[in-house]
């Protein structure tokens, strides 16, 4: 690697690097000791991966994607040695080499891992890397999936919790408020509170930070409502959906939670019409959060801008087309990820079942590159006739011209046949005839489709089993 001046780039981006430890107290494990603090073993280990990131952050793009092959390098050399899965994959000469060869390696989908995942786990996972834990998740296949993964995935996993906490500058004694999935009985209204933000407690939390209240996904939004307002948070986290359904419900009741100063979304595609509905509803931002359990961080919103940046040091990800290969910037593809770190279940070019565009570098200076927007899951497209797929993408003027219609709350979109479209809407009170027909004219010209679009109005979506709420679904094979 070439190091240059080039990475510090003049005295505001050194400013930048050096602040976070003034603003984050780190939590004392050593009994005696108030100056300089010391965490635990792992929380030490946390701090000193963030303290490389909150450099290699400002790397060109090229610089990070050289770091990241050497590490792909002991990756793919341990998982054709350890794993059954690889091998029979060739074996690189070296880090330049196995870039090379890099596109030629398959892609792993969902469907590789159901019913054998034990092919992928290495036979001699390094005992270092720590305890293995298994984590489950639903795919979109609704078969639940096993990844093995250790304990450097929670070492990464909190150095980037860390990061977003940073890069939003989210004052670390504000109250959390957390609209959440949970077990029916669990934080139902009126809803939990407690003392710091994560699931650690005490020593073992990473940071000190301030007090949490939660609350159920499936409490009525006039309940979450009073939550809000009696809870008054600092910093709100929920879905896109629920943020929606409630900030509609502030709007238009003149309710205003006085402390609010950022939201966070996760788990679903955010849509620019739910930025702005919340701008207008609590006059915040809302800060996007690209992750997953088993993967890891995959993309964090940038300080400055609305898209987001993949998390390289813990993952390389990729756009690619149908055969495997990079899709230029701008244009839509399969979200493929390689967790770096994963040496008891090496995941190397994984399907994640989304969707992505890559962008142009980003004007904050960041070298980590630029995921412009996610497309959502892999149905969140339209079957074609010929066999193909087209993308479902609706402009922000196009969601402009939706709300003029109708007081849409929420929409959904499912492709019943190749002729056929059905919109399913939920709006406050009742739609007319005339509604209906706009609605049915606007989705033609939305979604560029000429077959017949059935409009239907209802006061609720239906919701998948996991809480989300699926914005397109195609019933066609
Ligand atoms: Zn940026």
């Amino acid at each position: 690697m070439d190091f240059n001046d080039d990475h510090f780039n003049g005295e505001k981006d050194i400013l930048k690097n050096s602040n976070w430890l003034n603003r984050y107290q780190i939590t004392s494990a050593m009994p005696h000791l108030e100056f300089p603090k010391l965490g635990t073993p792992t929380n030490m280990a946390v701090i000193s991966a963030l303290t490389q990131m909150e450099n290699s952050q400002w790397w060109s793009a090229d610089e990070i994607k050289e770091v990241q092959f050497t590490q792909l390098y002991q990756l793919i050399r341990h998982a054709i040695k350890t794993v059954p899965y690889y091998k029979e994959l060739n074996v690189p000469k070296n880090a330049e080499d196995l870039q090379r060869i890099w596109h030629d390696i398959p892609i792993l989908e969902r469907g590789n891992i159901v019913g054998k995942s034990d092919d992928l786990v290495s036979l001699h996972p390094p005992r270092s890397h720590g305890k293995i834990n298994t984590q489950y998740t639903s795919g979109s296949t609704g078969q639940p999936i096993g990844v093995k993964n250790t304990q450097l995935s929670r070492i990464f996993w909190r150095a980037f919790t860390t990061r977003d906490h940073i890069w939003h500058e989210r004052d670390p004694n504000w109250k959390l408020g957390h609209i959440r999935v949970a077990k029916k009985g669990t934080a139902e209204y009126p809803g939990t509170v407690g003392q710091g933000w994560g699931a650690l407690k005490g020593k073992n939390a990473l940071i000190e930070t301030g007090p949490i209240a939660g609350l159920n996904i499936n409490t009525r939004v006039e309940d979450q409502a009073e939550w809000l307002v009696r809870n008054d948070p600092d910093f709100l986290i929920t879905y896109p959906s629920v943020i929606q359904k409630l900030a509609e419900y502030c709007s238009k009741n003149k309710i205003q939670p006085s402390n609010l100063k950022q939201v966070e979304t996760i788990s679903e595609v955010l849509t620019d019409k739910v930025r702005k509905l919340v701008y207008r509803a609590f006059g915040v931002k809302i800060v996007d959060l690209y992750s997953t359990r088993e993967l890891g961080y995959l993309g964090l919103q940038c300080p400055e801008n609305n898209h987001y940046h993949v998390q390289s040091e813990g993952v390389y990800l990729e756009v690619v087309d149908d055969e495997g290969k990079p899709c230029p910037i701008g244009v839509p593809g399969k979200i493929v990820v390689t967790p770096l770190h994963n040496f008891v279940m090496p995941l190397v070019r994984y399907a994640v079942g989304d969707y992505g565009v890559m962008g142009e570098s980003c004007s904050c200076g960041r070298g980590l590159p630029v995921l412009k927007s996610i497309l959502g899951r892999e149905r969140n497209r339209l079957r074609q006739p010929d066999g193909q797929y087209r993308w479902i993408a609706i402009s922000a003027k196009e969601y402009g011209e939706l709300l003029e219609i109708a007081p849409i709350r929420e929409y959904q979109i499912i492709q019943v046949s190749f002729e056929k479209l059905e919109l399913n809407v939920a709006v406050y009170g009742e739609l007319s005839e005339q509604q209906f027909q706009k609605l049915s004219i606007w989705a033609k010209k939305a979604l560029s489709f000429e077959g017949e679009v059935v409009v239907n109005c209802y006061a609720d979506l239906e919701r998948a089993a996991n809480g989300k709420l699926e914005l397109f679904k195609s019933l066609v094979e």
